[in-house]
């Protein structure tokens, strides 16, 4: 029989992930700020519980699917908190795009409980999450990557669940990830927007780019989407966006690294969210260009 998890976050990733990891027959507990977001997999067979603490107690390991360090933090402390609930030898993955701070703090405070913490970020999207196939970056001990690889494979692609280092590494592969892809982002627009202002036709430059060795999944497909369709990815809020590239350029600077185009894109998106509004999709910093464009 399959290990009963705990879930708590049940927004645009976790909705998706529990129902996969549902459908793969683990029994499951959770809860959310929102209990609507539940109905569904209680339907499923699912228990709902009240607290975290509850989840916890109640679960063979547990998953965080949460917006930001602050958010991951609430959750585990506290006299409803988590760590209180889980029992000594007992796992936590945090999935959460976020930093090794809290998990860290766990760990000094909780030493001779034999906890498992592993921190698991993903890539893929609301729609990677929906599919079961999320790429998996796991931060942690060999053996407990080895041992909850099932848990991981009812949510991932078998093919790129990646143990990429000790605690707080998988943090580290998915901030880097995501400062790449959005400087990709702002990168692409505002050479296509250049691009067409001098003259050039949009599909004529994007041919031209997409067979140079300048192309991008942005040039490739992501920029056409949003260009030809006006998708912004609103699964993925511009909030969290900003959230990423915060953390991507605080990670920087705790390592003593000079990030100057990094702290740039920062600023780009949060001109974007301060103009489009916090639950505007993450590649709403393109409408930027258009505008000057007069699109
Ligand atoms: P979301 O805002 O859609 O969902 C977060 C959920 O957490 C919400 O349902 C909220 O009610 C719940 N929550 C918040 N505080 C809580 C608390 N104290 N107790 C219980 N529940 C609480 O966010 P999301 O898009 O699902 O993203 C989750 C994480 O995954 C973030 O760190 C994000 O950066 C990362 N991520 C998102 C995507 C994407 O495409 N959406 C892709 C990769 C990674």
């Amino acid at each position: 029989t399959r290990p009963t998890v705990g879930f708590i976050g049940l927004g645009n990733m976790g909705s998706g992930m529990t129902r996969n990891l549902q459908a793969a027959g683990f029994p499951l507990v959770v809860t959310d700020l929102r209990r609507e977001s539940a109905s569904d997999l209680i339907e499923g067979g699912a228990r709902w519980a009240e607290t975290p603490r509850e989840v916890a107690a109640a679960s063979d390991l547990i998953i965080t699917m949460l917006p930001t360090p602050k958010h991951v933090e609430a959750v585990a402390s506290g006299p409803d908190g988590l760590v209180v609930g889980l029992p000594d030898g007992g796992t936590w993955i945090d999935m959460s795009t976020s930093v090794p701070d809290v998990l860290d703090g766990v760990r000094a405070a909780t030493a001779g409980r034999g906890l498992h913490l592993l921190d698991a970020p993903v890539s893929g999207m609301s729609v990677g999450a929906a599919n079961g196939m999320l790429q998996i970056f796991v931060g942690g001990d060999a053996d407990d990557v080895e041992r909850l690889r099932p848990v991981f494979e009812a949510m991932g692609d078998p093919e790129r669940i990646l143990h990429v280092g000790g605690p707080g590494a998988g943090y580290a592969v998915k901030l880097m990830i995501n400062q790449l892809w959005f400087s990709h982002l702002v990168a692409t627009a505002e050479v296509l927007s250049v691009g067409v202002a001098a003259g050039v036709d949009l599909g004529v430059l994007r041919d031209a780019l997409i067979a140079s060795p300048a192309n991008s999944t942005f040039v490739s497909r992501d920029v056409l989407s949003i260009l030809d369709h006006g998708d912004y990815d609103e699964g993925f809020a511009i909030a969290l966006a900003c959230k990423d590239l915060g953390l991507s350029v605080d990670l920087a600077r705790s390592v003593g690294m000079p990030v100057e185009l990094s702290s740039l894109v920062e600023q780009i998106f949060r001109r974007a969210r301060a103009r489009y509004g916090d639950r505007a999709g993450e590649m709403t910093p393109v409408r930027l260009y258009e505008e000057l464009l007069g699109r």
